[in-house]
């Protein structure tokens, strides 16, 4: 078997286990992870199978900590070849090169994939939770499937699990396996789970058909955790509305329920800043910039988005600033690009089709009305690059303009912040991203108000470089407060902290985060 990762999404991450200090953190027990996406794919290439390592932010994020804690990592196995790499449990050795914890895969077929990931997960789930209405019509098979493929997930959990480990369930695709779970698991077993996404307020959430069922399977855990403390109330009051046997404590954010008590908290999500900052630094950004801008007729201003092509993300929106801002700024034309770094997602998916229809007519629209010879305003593109090159994107960058309409955290503007390494750029920020809670000296917008978003981009383009300076080196410090291995730390510490008997993990001395 060739171990391949030319080519593929990301570099693996070695680095990071050996700086994270977790290994007596979790001594008395053994962690589990249960996400919807595996850190690695095995998939054939010709005859020989090669390993995919996927670089988005919740695996990226994870992998690290699998490396330095061990453990077991419970993910559907989507790779053409996962199954002939298996043992006779469904797991394998990882990271494939050095391997130090086990991933063990869950394996669904087209039907499942179709109704519970693209189905419920995705036109139910992530459209409620982002606060959009939803057409879906086929409700009732995907809430089946999502049901049937959730107990799937806590059969591999109960097969990997002993009393006192820790599983923690990742984001919206898992809102019934605790409850499962708790049935199942022994009672000194911590559930808890990271919500990766918004959660809406009540009247919107009451728009969920199985809501009641959804709250009541995710107050399985025993700690539930939002980026944000917006979402743990509106969390929080959902339960209070639709179950009436609930009892809810605001204060210390407990919920008991049918003999259960739930922790509900807010740890906000973090990247790993010290390797961005090197990524930006490194050889292969500055090649990556020098031959783009050769290729590409880059002005000598450049902004930056980079996004999942999602319509949550606001991408038409800031197409229209920059128009506006063109039409009222005509001596910008030709000194100004913007960058945007796409990658498709979701496409099985009407909305996610016609919003990359929209983009893609957008950015002609744009470049039609006021690209010259030697000038297009709009570069969009949409090849894989390396997280090297991405970091030296975002470093060449002047602004980034990062405006999506709701957004659980958005890594992304934490990644540009990072990468700023000559503390020069200046970031534009949708107060709608949960990000925008911590990075509070980014100019902010309400990403539909075209007319102050191009004031934004007037503004960032004529701040003077002592304002640009000292609104970076706040923004260096609020991501390096809350990077990642903070946020793993939060996490860890307060599900043991519930483990052994500690109480409320929203008690004062403990931290809880932004
Ligand atoms: N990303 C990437 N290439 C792309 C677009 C995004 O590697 O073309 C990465 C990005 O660096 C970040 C993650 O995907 O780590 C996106 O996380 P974010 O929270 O911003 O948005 P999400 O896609 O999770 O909604």
């Amino acid at each position: 078997m060739s171990n391949n990762t030319a080519g593929t999404r990301a570099e693996t991450e070695q680095g990071a286990a050996q700086s994270v200090d977790w290994g007596d953190a979790i001594s008395d027990g053994g962690l589990v992870v249960v996400s919807n996406r595996q850190p690695y794919s095995h998939t054939y290439d010709g005859d020989d199978v090669t390993v995919e390592v996927h670089a988005g932010g919740l695996t990226a994020g994870l992998d690290p900590v699998m490396q330095a804690v061990g453990g077991t990592w419970v993910a559907w196995g989507d790779g053409d070849a996962d199954r002939q790499v298996v043992d006779e449990n469904d797991c394998v050795p990882a990271p494939p090169d050095d391997p130090n914890y086990t991933l063990c895969r869950v394996w669904l077929d087209d039907d499942e994939v179709e109704d519970y990931y693209y189905g419920f997960s995705n036109q139910v789930l992530w459209p409620i939770c982002h606060s959009a209405l939803t057409n879906v019509v086929e409700w009732e098979r995907y809430w089946e499937r999502y049901r049937s493929v959730n107990e799937r997930f806590v059969d591999a959990v109960e097969d990997h699990t002993d009393a006192g480990d820790i599983v923690w369930f990742q984001d919206y695709h898992f809102a019934l396996a605790p409850a499962i779970a708790r049935e199942r698991v022994d009672d000194d077993t911590v559930l808890m789970q990271f919500w990766h996404i918004p959660w809406p307020s009540w009247d919107t959430f009451r728009g969920c058909p199985h809501g009641e069922a959804i709250l009541e399977g995710l107050l399985g855990n025993d700690l539930f955790v939002f980026h944000v403390p917006r979402y743990r109330e509106n969390f929080l009051r959902c339960v209070e509305m639709a179950i009436d046997d609930a009892d809810v404590d605001h204060e210390t954010g407990t919920v008991r329920y049918d003999g259960h008590e739930t922790q509900v908290t807010e740890f906000p999500m973090g990247i790993e800043v010290d390797k961005i900052a090197e990524r930006a630094g490194s050889a292969e950004a500055d090649e990556f910039w020098a031959e783009f801008t050769e290729d590409y007729p880059v002005a000598d201003t450049v902004a930056v988005g980079v996004d999942r092509l999602d319509y949550s993300k606001g991408i038409p929106e800031r197409l229209r600033a920059l128009e506006q801002f063109f039409e009222r700024n005509p001596e910008w034309r030709g000194e100004l690009t913007y960058v945007e770094k796409g990658s498709e997602s979701r496409t099985q998916i009407q909305s996610y089709k016609d919003i990359q229809n929209r983009i893609e007519t957008a950015v002609e629209r744009v470049n039609d009305r006021f690209g010259t010879d030697g000038w297009t305003p709009v570069l969009f593109f949409d090849e894989y690059i390396s997280q090297k090159a991405l970091a030296g994107l975002y470093r060449h960058s002047d602004m980034a303009l990062i405006s999506p309409l709701r957004d659980g955290m958005n890594l992304v503007a934490q990644e540009y912040v990072a990468a700023q390494i000559d503390d020069d750029g200046v970031l534009i920020l949708s107060d709608q991203a949960g990000a925008s809670r911590l990075l509070d000296a980014a100019l902010m917008v309400k990403p539909q108000n075209t007319g102050a978003f191009a004031d934004a981009i007037e503004r960032a383009l004529s701040m003077r470089g002592a304002e640009r300076r000292a609104r970076m080196q706040h923004l260096h410090e609020q991501v390096a407060e809350n990077d990642l291995p903070t946020w793993t730390g939060l996490n860890l510490r307060a599900a043991m902290a519930l483990r052994d008997g500690e109480g409320s993990v929203r008690e004062p001395g403990l931290p809880t985060g932004g």
